[in-house]
């Protein structure tokens, strides 16, 4: 029987199905001595504490030598062997926001480690109207695979800022990147400078809608290089195509290790209960992240098993389907005080952290995915992760090795109530997991796979120029 066959949940013989108690709320309380909330503030209707409420000041950005504790001395070196031959070279990226987004995240520390290997990298950020950012947002949900009829109207806007940000711009740099379709059409520029060109294209083009798809194409298809984020985002492109995988940052607020005091400190400041086995699904409010279905995995799982709930999430406030998408997951939830809902401002990012280390699993059910950067910061923590099969996540999950994939809700309620009951096992694929990630989804991989293509280019140019 398969790890996701509905019959898996009631036929596993290994489970204590005695295991489940009710909990009442008074020992909820008992139970939680530091907790500073009183047991009916448990629910989902509760305020979010005070500490959360306005953003803290950023720290200051780490140097590479503070990375050398975590991945070794031996991996700086590498990447000052590999940058010496780039000293005094120039990069350019552009994106389309300088604050919000993964990529964003990204760029604020991919530029800094660059520049501290003496490879200047300079970060430029397009700018727009209203109406620019709406046929940009409207083309990344068609090339994720939305319905959409493109009007001549939408690609006049979309060529008319990208000329105006191409005028505007200059491209000196040895190399250019241009992330993602908003400033696509900058590549206009290339035949006037000495650079290399690289669309790196981070949104998930396996499905495009192929009216978007074909306008872009024409585009993409005059940079040297395209850089995806999994082998199922490739498309057909006359140019060459990399397999670069996000990153996130060890030493960032979300991912930074935490004393337990912390830790305990957020827990409870949100109610949640560590002497209680803790599932935790942190993404949007968004139905593609099937919050709703964790709550029913969740259901499912706490038939045999007790355990909390903690579904963390953000952006709701001003996103109408986000608040819509809340309002279902709280009627789903119903009244179950262990089922924790937090929708959080975008600055929470310790307090993620902290409510990613004090859990006992990590659940991602998507629908559809980007790469899932939840994931790869669940992995990081070495957490047993449970996450769907989906978009990137196939990656950074080796089904058993570095967590589980599953496939329904069923599979994921047997995968709760599986790990719950196999600690060796769950403790096991965490630290594989952390491993994984180590090896291939840090910063410093980042910064190593762009110093390694800057030299396939250069040793490309020079191929080229010998043979003319
Ligand atoms: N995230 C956050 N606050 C939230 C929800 C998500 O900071 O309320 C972060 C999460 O920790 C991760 C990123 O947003 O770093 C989400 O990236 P992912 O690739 O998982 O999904 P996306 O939202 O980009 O589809």
């Amino acid at each position: 029987m398969s790890s996701d066959d509905p019959r898996a949940i009631s036929a596993n013989p290994t489970v204590n199905t005695q295991a489940r108690t009710e909990v009442p709320r008074r020992d909820v309380e008992r139970r939680s001595p530091h907790s500073a909330r009183r047991a009916s503030d448990r629910g989902n209707n509760r305020p979010l504490p005070a500490s959360v409420l306005t953003p803290p000041t950023p720290p200051p950005p780490p140097h590479l030598d503070d990375y050398g504790a975590i991945v070794g001395q031996s991996q700086l070196d590498t990447l000052r062997y590999l940058a010496k031959e780039f000293k005094g070279k120039t990069i350019k990226m552009v994106n389309s926001t300088a604050v919000g987004g993964g990529v964003a995240e990204m760029l604020n520390r991919l530029v800094p480690l660059l520049s501290e290997l003496e490879v200047l990298t300079h970060w430029d950020v397009i700018t727009g109207g209203n109406d620019f950012f709406e046929v940009t947002k409207a083309f990344h949900n068609a090339l994720h695979g939305a319905p959409y009829q493109l009007t001549q109207a939408a690609k006049d806007i979309f060529l008319m800022y990208n000329e105006q940000n191409r005028r505007r711009m200059q491209f000196g740099e040895d190399l250019v990147v241009i992330h993602d379709p908003q400033p696509a059409a900058l590549v206009l520029s290339r035949p006037h400078t000495p650079a290399h060109w690289v669309w790196r294209c981070h949104i998930d083009l396996s499905n495009p809608n192929p009216g978007v798809w074909e306008f872009l194409r024409p585009f993409v298809a005059q940079y040297d290089t395209a850089i995806f984020s999994s082998q199922s985002f490739t498309q057909q492109l006359p140019i060459p195509q990399y397999l670069f995988y996000p990153c996130i940052d060890p030493l960032s607020e979300k991912n930074k290790e935490l004393a337990d005091s912390q830790v305990q400190q957020i827990c409870d400041e949100f109610g949640i209960d560590r002497s209680r086995p803790i599932v935790t699904q942190v993404s949007r409010f968004d139905r593609l992240k099937d919050p709703v279905g964790v709550v029913q995995a969740y259901k499912l799982a706490k038939k045999y098993i007790d355990c909390q709930l903690v579904l963390a999430g953000g952006g709701a406030s001003d996103d109408p389907e986000g608040a819509t998408v809340l309002q279902e997951v709280k009627e789903a939830a119903g009244n179950d005080p262990d089922i924790i809902i937090l929708d959080l401002p975008p600055w929470c990012a310790v307090q993620i952290n902290a409510i990613q280390r004090a859990s006992t699993i990590i659940v991602q059910k998507s629908l559809k995915e980007g790469f899932g950067l939840t994931v790869t910061e669940a992995l990081w923590k070495a957490k047993p992760t449970i996450a769907s099969a989906v978009g990137g996540i196939p990656n950074q999950i080796l089904h058993k090795l570095t967590g589980v994939l599953v496939h329904s809700i069923e599979g994921c309620a047997f995968q709760i109530r599986y790990l719950l009951t196999h600690p060796e096992f769950a403790r096991s694929i965490g630290s594989s997991g952390r491993e994984h990630v180590k090896e291939n989804f840090l910063m410093t991989n980042d910064v190593k796979r762009w110093l390694l293509l800057f030299r396939i280019l250069e040793q490309a140019k020079g191929q080229l120029s010998q043979a003319a």
